[in-house]
């Protein structure tokens, strides 16, 4: 029995039910409920919160999350060999945790959940940045959720963070950052992790800001960073010339050198000058 919710230990979980980690789907299993509780914890005050949790395996995190007082935990699972493990965690935690068997990039969660709702989850590393940028680019803005408590790799999570000057800075930062307050919360070394994976992690805090700092409109804005991106180490006039034939006086337009290069480019400048394209 285990101190936070008297279920099996999780290393029982795993060898009663025959859970060897399996390298296609991302499993790193967290095995100390101590460490999923506080993981749990950096998602904030979860009581009177719906949470989505993507990717549950053995159920570790999705056990934090229920001691730590989520009203109510929906979790997505592609491993179906997962399924009895968490369908024992439901009967511990009656109606309160609701298990769907399937792809998170293909099932639509909303139907399931009641806002106020939080997304905390050790995501699968495959997945990871895509679920990330569909949920911060959703077509309207406040997203679904309120908070996104989520583990990365760390050269991941520090993308997400980066500030304009750094190696990091990128299309991630600024989605994340325009729209959202971003910081990492808790570092973790391989060995936290089980079967450890190569390189460390780090779990991600952002909060949806009620609307974004600078206005721009979404879809230019993604594509003005993409192209700056994408050929980070030119000079904008040249790495932004497919997006309009005056693309130099745009960038003086938006207070931006044309022979500045993308990584020095700062949030409120890269939403001037999707305004300037717009
Ligand atoms: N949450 C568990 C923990 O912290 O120990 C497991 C985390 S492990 C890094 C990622 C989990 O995501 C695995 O259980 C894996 O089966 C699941 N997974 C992988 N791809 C998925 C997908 N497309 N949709 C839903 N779950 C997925």
């Amino acid at each position: 029995m285990s101190g936070i919710d008297g279920l099996p230990p999780l290393r029982e979980v795993i060898a009663t039910h025959e859970l060897s980690a399996k390298k296609s789907l991302g499993q790193n299993f967290l095995l100390d409920l101590n460490l999923t509780a506080k993981i749990a914890r950096q998602a904030g005050d979860l009581s009177g919160m719906d949470v989505l949790e993507i990717g549950p395996g053995p159920g570790g995190l999705t056990r934090g999350l229920l001691a730590e007082g989520a009203r109510k935990v929906l979790a997505i699972e592609k491993d179906r060999r997962c399924l009895p493990a968490l369908a024992e965690i439901a009967e511990a935690y009656p109606g309160r945790l609701e298990v769907i068997s399937g792809d998170a990039l293909e099932v639509d969660p909303l139907a399931h959940l009641t806002p106020p709702i939080a997304i905390c989850a050790n995501l699968p590393y495959n997945v990871g940045t895509e679920l990330l940028v569909r949920w911060l680019t959703p077509a309207e803005w406040p997203p679904f959720w309120t908070t996104l408590t989520l583990m990365f790799q760390r050269e991941v999570a520090e993308r997400i963070v980066a500030q304009p000057g750094s190696k990091a800075y990128g299309r991630l930062a600024v989605l994340a950052q325009w729209r959202a307050e971003a910081r990492i919360v808790l570092s973790l070394p391989p060995s936290a992790f089980t079967p450890p994976p190569k390189v460390s992690s780090a779990v991600v805090h952002l909060r949806a800001l009620p609307a974004p700092r600078f206005p721009a409109d979404q879809a230019v804005l993604e594509r003005v960073v993409a192209a700056a991106f994408n050929q980070r180490r030119k000079m904008l006039r040249a790495a932004l010339k497919g997006l309009a034939p005056d693309i130099e006086a745009r960038l003086e337009a938006a207070g931006i050198a044309p022979t500045q290069r993308a990584e020095q480019v700062s949030l409120e400048q890269f939403c001037a000058l999707a305004r300037a394209l717009a």
